[in-house]
């Protein structure tokens, strides 16, 4: 364990920094139980919602294609104003939460 968390320290030091503007996520397709990574660019993804004080974001993911399912996986976010995730929706999906992530 011990050294697990010091490399995630190492790693975490440099990628952290680097990747702030991106959010990660994953999520599995519900019809062929495909896992597909996605992420959205805060710096240039989001769109404000003044009403309600927030940043919102939707994407649209498909797999592979290698289960011969080409379904889209609609995924919503939401962060407040500084950037952290308040709200999600999934559609056609589930989100696959990485312990390792965070
Ligand atoms: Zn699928």
């Amino acid at each position: 364990m011990g050294l697990f968390k010091r490399l995630r320290d190492v790693f975490g030091g440099t990628e952290g920094s680097i990747q702030r503007s991106i959010y990660p996520f994953r999520v599995r397709c519900l019809r062929c139980k495909e896992i597909i990574s996605g992420q959205v660019d805060l710096k240039n993804d989001l769109s404000v919602d003044y009403e309600r004080n927030r940043y919102v974001v939707r994407k649209l993911v498909s797999g592979s294609g290698a289960n011969r399912c080409f379904q889209s996986i609609e995924v919503r976010l939401t962060f407040d104003m500084n950037k952290n995730l308040v709200d999600r929706e999934i559609f056609g999906g589930e989100f696959v939460d990485d312990p390792a992530a965070h």
